[in-house]
């Protein structure tokens, strides 16, 4: 039912103004089709910023989520529960890791694995050897420790001191690791796709010198797939495709397809640093969240979905290819599977905006991946008759924005 005592403009009025969201107010949402207060529909490209990788009201997941909320959803960790401890089991069966901490966000997994991964080094080498190496434009998430690991200084500027023994190097500059990584090195933290700065993929040699790097010095080498896990590229994580394995792993965003949690994926080496007391939270791997996310990750992890990502990442770049032999505005088309950037050219540098707003216009959510990219995370199971009308409507969108004249601009 359709709430009129608020609207947009209530946002304005009570909301701390962190964000800037669309005019429109989403309202409902089925698979890959969203309708807002108006009743108008979108079709959704951005799956809530690459989380609903089932999409909307997924059958499976409202059967979990009503069956679990209506036996227990929260209990504190002060005991376990069987939904946390089925989903370590089948992450721990699916990857590298032996361990599990539960969080509630990609921020809060990450701040475990630094957590963590400078304890280790404190407990192994001594205080001394505390750096972490990031990379510019890498992204981790917004608590302070993360952001001032994260490679983009506006969001960490302004807060007074930021926390010491952090360096940012070049991403992908293989030379530029080689000479940085060191005996005081604890940690290297990477993203395998860089996905707010630009969906830029890590050349597989370059995350190859990382893993010698870090194995020269003692170092830890943390892989954040909390944009680029389960499923997203085509692979349950994106380090199965790269031939690389890290010490730590960080997921959230589609682990819970919405609902928050997020995880950090360790050795049991690794995780033996960690003993009773020594980290926490309160909602961290509460039954509900882990109940939904067991589901997902049982259905996401299917090969033939993996596969499906794959072929629908392919039907994408094509029809970015179409729209730019009509258009003229795309230079590099970049990501793995369903995670898409789509570098604007030189002639339309700074537009991502003026196309994500001409894109909502005609009835699609999309991203952007700053001033320059658009960015398409959509549904890791998006039917294809709801891909290629979203691709007519953003080529009415195209056609707002540069004008009927092929390559053209305005
Ligand atoms: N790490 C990466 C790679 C991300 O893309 C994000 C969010 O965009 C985060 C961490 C932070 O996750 P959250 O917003 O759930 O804290």
């Amino acid at each position: 039912m359709n709430d009129t005592t608020v609207s947009r403009k209530t946002f304005d009025e009570v909301m701390v103004p962190v964000f800037a969201p669309a005019p429109f107010v989403p309202d409902r949402g089925e698979g890959s089709r969203v309708w807002d207060t108006e009743g108008r529909d979108y079709i959704d490209f951005a799956g809530g910023i690459a989380v609903t990788a089932l999409g909307h009201a997924h059958p499976a997941l409202l059967r979990v989520l009503h069956e679990q909320a209506a036996r227990l959803w929260h209990i504190g960790n002060g005991y376990t529960n069987a939904p946390v401890l089925r989903l370590a089991k089948q992450l721990a069966a699916l990857t590298f890791a032996d361990r599990a901490f539960f969080a509630n966000s990609g921020a809060e997994a990450n701040e475990a694995a630094l957590k963590l991964a400078r304890r280790v080094a404190f407990d192994r080498h001594g205080a001394q050897k505390a750096e972490i190496v990031s990379f510019t434009q890498s992204f981790h998430g917004r608590t302070f420790f993360t952001v001032s690991v994260g490679g983009q200084p506006k969001y960490s500027e302004g807060f007074g001191p930021r926390p010491e023994g952090i360096v940012h190097l070049p991403y992908n500059d293989i030379a530029a690791a080689r000479r940085a990584i060191g005996a005081q090195t604890c940690a290297v933290i990477v993203e395998p796709v860089q996905g707010e700065g630009g969906v830029i993929p890590a050349d597989p040699a370059f995350l190859r010198a990382l893993r010698e790097a870090c194995d020269a010095h003692g170092a830890l080498l943390i892989f954040d797939e909390v944009q680029t896990g389960v499923g997203r590229t085509g692979h349950f994580y994106a380090y199965q495709d790269t031939g690389v394995t890290p010490d730590i792993l960080t997921t959230a965003k589609a682990l819970g397809n919405g609902f928050p949690i997020g995880a950090m994926l360790t050795t049991e080496a690794i995780a033996a640093h960690f003993s009773v007391g020594v980290h926490g939270t309160t909602y961290g791997g509460n039954p509900l969240g882990a109940a939904i996310a067991s589901k997902v990750v049982e259905l996401v992890s299917d090969p033939a979905l993996l596969a499906g990502v794959r072929e629908r990442g392919e039907r994408i770049r094509a029809k970015l290819a179409q729209l730019n032999a009509r258009f003229d505005v795309i230079g590099e088309v970049r990501g793995k599977g369903l995670l898409i950037g789509a570098q604007l050219n030189a002639r339309h540098a700074g537009r991502a905006k003026d196309f994500h707003t001409a894109a909502a216009n005609r009835g699609v959510m999309m991203l952007i991946a700053g001033p320059d990219v658009l960015r398409f995370a959509p549904s890791l199971i998006i039917p294809e008759a709801d891909l290629d009308e979203g691709f007519a409507r953003l080529a009415q969108a195209f056609e707002d924005v540069c004008g009927r004249a092929p390559g053209a601009s305005r």
